[in-house]
């Protein structure tokens, strides 16, 4: 086996592990494959062990490894997005995690309906109040999300949150609680165009601590592809 297929099957088991823990199906958590700074080939031996999801940050990278792997698989922005890149990322991208502003939004739905599609968006909400991390504040998220429930090339099927880094996973626990809590809030409001389906959260570190806590998408690179160069 190589080294990307032992480290997915140690990650598959920990997702395993956790869902069983609380009872969760194991057919609602579902593995995003971080592929920044990953060259290509390596994301091929991760397709040909299974990946069916990959999450990438950057639609400049995105767009060349499509060229060479394909949409066998899906594709999902994971990163900041910057308006000029929206219409890029509407042709490319199955499903955007970071919708992080409604300057951003109101460009992806121009463009999506543009392109004649409608568009799987997450909401990225910043729970930790960093001024240096993207996403709705918390007090926002209502007003934002009526907005988004108006825009006819945007189909909102869930939240995304990435909290501080913490050496310890518990450390992430209540944030996740929180985004879960925010997440039913928000369900309960019926707003048309809005269902809330998903809970992009956990990385390599916490994914199963997210997971006890609701997560259905987990978006883990250095515990597949090891560690990236250093920025
Ligand atoms: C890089 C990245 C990840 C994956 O982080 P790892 O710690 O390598 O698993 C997840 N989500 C986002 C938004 C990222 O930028």
């Amino acid at each position: 086996m190589s080294e990307i297929s032992e480290n997915l099957a140690r990650v598959r088991e920990g997702i395993e592990t956790a869902a069983l823990r609380c009872g969760r199906d194991l057919l609602k958590v579902r593995l995003v494959a971080v592929i920044k700074t990953v060259e290509a080939e390596r994301v091929r031996q991760a397709i040909s062990a299974g990946v069916k999801i990959l999450g990438e940050n950057y639609v400049q990278e995105a767009q060349k490894k499509i060229e060479i792997l394909g949409h066998n698989v899906a594709w999902h922005f994971i990163g900041h997005l910057q308006t000029n890149k929206a219409k890029a990322a509407v042709h490319l991208f199955d499903l955007i995690h970071s919708v992080d502003s409604l300057n951003l939004a109101k460009e992806l739905n121009k463009q999506a309906q543009q392109q004649g599609k409608v568009l799987p968006v997450l909401l990225q909400v910043n729970l930790s109040g960093e001024t240096t991390k993207f996403g709705a504040r918390e007090k926002e998220i209502f007003q934002v999300i009526e907005e988004l429930s108006a825009m006819e090339g945007l189909l909102v099927k869930g939240l995304m949150t990435m909290p501080p880094y913490f050496e310890d996973p518990e450390a992430s626990r209540p944030y996740y609680v929180e985004l879960r809590k925010l997440g039913e809030r928000l369900a309960q409001q019926k707003l048309s165009r809005i269902s809330i389906e998903e809970l992009s959260m956990g990385m390599s570190n916490d994914f199963e601590v997210a997971i006890e806590e609701g997560a259905t998408l987990v978006r883990v690179g250095t515990a597949i592809f090891g560690a990236r160069p250093p920025k």
